[in-house]
């Protein structure tokens, strides 16, 4: 049997949209995924639905799967031929045992690639509004482990650094964090040199005090801030007010459920976040195609013969010439029809088939379609609107007031998704 091959890719500190091209690329060709705890949930998106989905825990001191047992996993997967994604939180070389995963795989055989991660250590200060490295600051950056094992106490590399010298940047060490500053305090650094701590970077919930070696602990502390989080120590911190783009965004801290139907809310959901809000897509309803299809059918049969066809939504456009698609025919079919789109996204939606509205109201609404058309003499004329099941009838009477003959078919229907309401738990 041929042997797989083990990705170790690195899942970026939390926003997914810090994934890199090459990550995803892998996720979309796993068979096996093993994950971390600090991966947005998000990514296994990307993931085959057929995949085997392993979770692999590490909240601190409480393992899910031992770094032995996540070993044994990568090699004995591997070995049954299948690729095999080890998904780990930030970059999988800083810090995050992924070296010793490489030196089990390369012991055993095993082909393995590693995909480097955007690292928490710089990206977590970065969506603080603090460089790691300023010109005018520092001339090095230290990222340490505030989380030593217990045996190698006394080698801590930081004791030798010159104070003020180098931007710290302490990893795993929220727990530690009173005895990191007195320690180094006691090392000689200035009391006074500024600290962040930053948890959850990256992500909505985004908290990040700052203080100094002398107070930075107590004021944690206070705010109660927790796991995961990033300390950084220096005079860089100090840039942080009128740089903490994250932060001063408008929606920041403010969570927001997108109601709309799932594959719709997408540019919705992207334009929240980007405002940075935290979004959570909630679809109260589904479009499905209408129950009795005939009347759709038999309307896009006779479609060449119709004076104007009337689109009020992006899905009626989508339902209807899918349809007409499915037929065989394309816009040829609708030449000597002339097009209304109640909107710019209707416009939008009609433009991806080939087809351009004639008409797009100021006022995205029946009444605005219907004074837009005020100009147009509709007496006698055919029109096809190609709508949903629910709908006001405010448009097809001002049309029919109008002298139109107009033809009402149900393009879709809108119903209430399956849910298991797991998006609602995490409110
Ligand atoms: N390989 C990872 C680090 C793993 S060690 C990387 O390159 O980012 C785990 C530590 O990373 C946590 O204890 C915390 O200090 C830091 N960390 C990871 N994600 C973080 C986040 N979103 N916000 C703050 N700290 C984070």
């Amino acid at each position: 049997m041929t042997v797989g091959k083990v990705y170790l890719v690195g899942a970026g500190p939390g926003d997914p949209g810090l994934l890199t091209l090459k990550g995803r690329a892998c996720l979309e060709k796993a068979e096996v995924v093993v994950y971390d705890r600090l991966v947005d949930a998000r990514l296994l998106r990307y993931v085959p639905p057929d995949a085997e989905l392993i979770y692999a825990g590490k909240a601190p001191g409480r393992h899910t799967l031992g770094q032995e047992a996540i070993n044994a996993l990568l090699v004995a997967r591997a070995r049954a031929g299948k690729v095999v994604v080890r998904l780990k939180g930030g970059d999988p070389f800083v810090f995050g045992r992924g070296g010793e995963e490489a030196e089990v795989l390369a012991a055993y055989g095993i082909p393995f690639e590693v995909v480097p991660g955007v690292t928490a250590a710089v990206a977590v200060p970065a969506y603080a509004g603090i460089p790691v490295t300023h010109r005018r600051f520092n001339d090095s950056l230290v990222i340490i482990t505030g989380h030593e094992e217990p045996e190698r106490q006394t080698r801590l590399s930081w004791d030798g650094l010159a104070p003020g010298a180098a931007t710290l940047v302490f990893l795993m060490g929220r727990q530690n964090l009173a005895a990191i500053c007195a320690r180094l305090v006691a090392r000689g650094w200035d009391a006074a040199t500024p600290v962040a701590v930053i948890e959850r970077g990256t992500t909505p919930e985004q908290r990040t005090v700052v203080g100094t070696l002398a107070d930075i602990a107590r004021r944690a502390a206070a705010a109660g801030v927790g796991h995961p989080a990033v300390i950084v120590v220096g005079k860089v911190v100090g840039l942080r007010p009128g740089l903490a783009w994250r932060e001063e965004a408008p929606l920041f801290g403010r969570r927001i459920v997108v109601t709309r139907a799932a594959g719709q809310a997408c540019g919705l959901a992207e334009a929240l976040e980007a405002s940075g809000a935290a979004v959570v897509e909630f679809p109260t309803i589904a479009l499905v195609p209408p129950r009795d299809p005939r009347p759709l059918e038999a309307a896009v049969d006779r479609a060449g013969s119709y004076d104007w066809l009337i689109f009020t939504s992006a899905n009626g456009v989508a339902m209807f010439c899918a349809r007409l698609w499915a037929r065989g025919w394309d816009g040829r079919a609708l030449a000597r029809a002339r097009i209304a789109a109640i909107g710019a996204a209707t416009a939008r939606a009609l433009r991806t088939w080939g087809l351009r509205a004639d008409v797009v109201p100021q006022q995205y609404q029946a009444e605005g379609l219907l004074a837009a058309l005020a100009g147009e003499e509709l007496a006698g004329k055919r029109v096809l609107w190609p709508r949903a099941a629910v709908v006001r009838p405010v448009l097809a009477t001002g049309l029919r007031a109008r002298g139109a003959v107009v033809d009402e078919v149900v393009a879709y229907e809108t119903v209430m998704p399956q849910t298991d309401g797991s998006s609602l738990r995490s409110l």
